[in-house]
């Protein structure tokens, strides 16, 4: 069969992936890793093509012309809340041009069945990314799917297993990086400008109650099977990585094994997520020997009692202590915080400003508070009536403020949270550190980008109380 991976045309820079879909918070954009992901095993059984038009920047009739270039059967789609209209509608033409349509995404994370109930044009909700399922649902035979939603020849729609909840241990063919457009993606914190994104895991085992990852339970790929993804990108050229495990090591013997055969190899050159309380002295050391050069970390909130009522299971003396760990172990740091949960107020935002200064972070990155589909959060959400479970579109990526604060309306929480970007990272010592820190022109200038976008979106459009 032709198969066609595909991330469809939009009318913004979209990042549809991992069961997120937002637009972009600055200018960045990587791999999908869901496509990623699924093209080796795809490419095993199948001819492939992968048509990213978000990188590609493809407009509707280009993206079309390039789809009826390649024929395909079937068309193996991301979807997005962020742009749910605009994706029903392109792919919905698509399937009445007799292409098979199978779709992955977080609109389709929660209540797929009922999706595929409304949506005629859809034949099956993916509910990962790394198991065969796409292989069975390809070769309709539902009898092999373990976790996804299809629909049967006789149109009925049917849940199978628990979509998305992996446990223990997967293997796929090696992802097929060299299908995919060799410009267009784009990462704020890689060194070198050609990069690559990989997934070495599955989900998160915590149970922060606002964050998808952890509805997917947690599973990982053996080591030997990373390296061989790894070995074939330096084959190419490629030493910078986007690893995108949630929380790596947290499996700790095995992040430890990969470190030290990537130390081994001593030309990568990566980033990665961990938790503050999950990366001690010996984990860090590993990871900077073997090429680690800025860690992701969660703080969340200044508010010991937002952890605690979000599950976050960690207390600010361990934020503190992680991020001054990885300091000393050489590594930059950024800080992810989530910003208008419903207990939000002024003050808290201002501690969550105090508390990036005090951890001196390399990096701010502030995540606007949304019912992400299938999280606990989302059914809260709608119990206190603050989102309408009938409303599937919802962007991720800040430019927007879903939902009110018990406090604050949104026009204000969205205010505050473009002051609290533009005091953090408009500050002339902080400036001068970053300039004296980059590793290269290219490294600069690509910052630079970076950083004007981020500004440009949160310019002042409304003052901020
Ligand atoms: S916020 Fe981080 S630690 Fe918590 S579930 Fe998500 S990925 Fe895991």
């Amino acid at each position: 069969m032709r198969v066609l991976l595909l991330n469809p045309p939009g009318r913004h820079t979209y990042i549809r992936d991992y069961f997120c879909s937002k637009t972009t918070k600055s200018n960045y954009l990587f791999h999908p890793i869901d496509l990623v992901m699924l093209s080796g095993r795809v490419a095993a059984e199948h001819e492939v093509e992968v048509l990213d038009c978000i990188a590609e920047e493809l407009d509707v009739a280009t993206a079309e012309w390039r789809i009826d270039a390649f024929a395909p059967d079937a068309i193996v789609s991301l979807v997005g809340s962020v742009s749910w209209p605009e994706d029903r509608a392109f792919l919905a033409a698509q399937a009445a041009r007799g292409r098979r349509i199978i779709a992955l995404g977080d609109v389709l994370h929660e209540k797929a069945d009922e999706r595929l109930a409304e949506e005629p044009w859809l034949e099956a909700a993916l509910g990962d990314f790394v198991s065969s399922d796409v292989l069975a649902i390809l070769a309709r035979d539902p009898a092999s799917v373990r976790g996804s939603t299809v629909r049967h020849a006789d149109g009925r729609v049917e849940t199978v297993g628990t979509p998305g909840r992996l446990r223990g241990e997967y293997d796929l063919p090696r992802p097929r990086h060299e299908l995919f457009a060799q410009r267009g993606y784009r990462f704020s914190f890689a060194r070198e400008e050609r990069f690559a994104t990989i997934l070495t895991d599955w989900g998160c085992p915590y149970p922060c109650t606002f964050c998808v990852m952890s509805t997917l339970g947690h599973a990982s790929r053996p080591v030997p099977s990373v390296l061989e993804e790894i070995d074939a990108l330096r084959a190419r050229g490629i030493r910078e990585l986007f690893v995108m495990d949630q929380t790596f090591g947290v499996n700790r013997r095995r992040g430890l094994e990969l470190c030290a055969e990537l130390e081994r190899r001593g030309d990568l050159s990566w980033t990665t997520y961990v938790r503050p309380d999950g990366s001690d002295d010996e984990l860090l050391a590993a990871m900077r020997r073997a090429g680690c050069h800025t860690v992701m970390m969660g703080v969340e909130s200044a508010s010991p009692a937002v952890l605690a009522s979000y599950e976050k299971r960690y207390a600010l003396d361990d934020v503190r202590e992680g991020f001054a760990r990885a300091r000393r172990h050489g590594l930059r740091t950024v800080g992810t915080f989530i910003i208008g949960l419903p207990e939000e107020t002024e003050e808290s935002l201002r501690a969550s400003l105090d508390l990036a200064l005090e951890l001196e972070l390399d990096f701010m990155s502030l995540n606007m508070a949304v019912p992400r589909f299938g999280t606990p959060f989302r059914r809260r959400a709608v119990e206190l009536g603050l989102v309408d479970e009938r409303d599937l579109v919802m962007d991720q990526g800040g430019a927007d403020a879903k939902l009110p604060t018990h406090a604050l309306d949104r026009a204000t929480m969205l205010a505050l949270k473009r002051r609290m970007i533009r005091r953090f990272y408009l500050r002339p010592a902080y400036l001068w550190r970053r300039a004296r820190t980059v590793g290269s022109p290219g490294e600069l200038l690509r910052q630079a980008r970076e950083g004007l976008a981020l500004l440009v979106r949160n310019a002042g459009t409304r003052r901020a109380p």
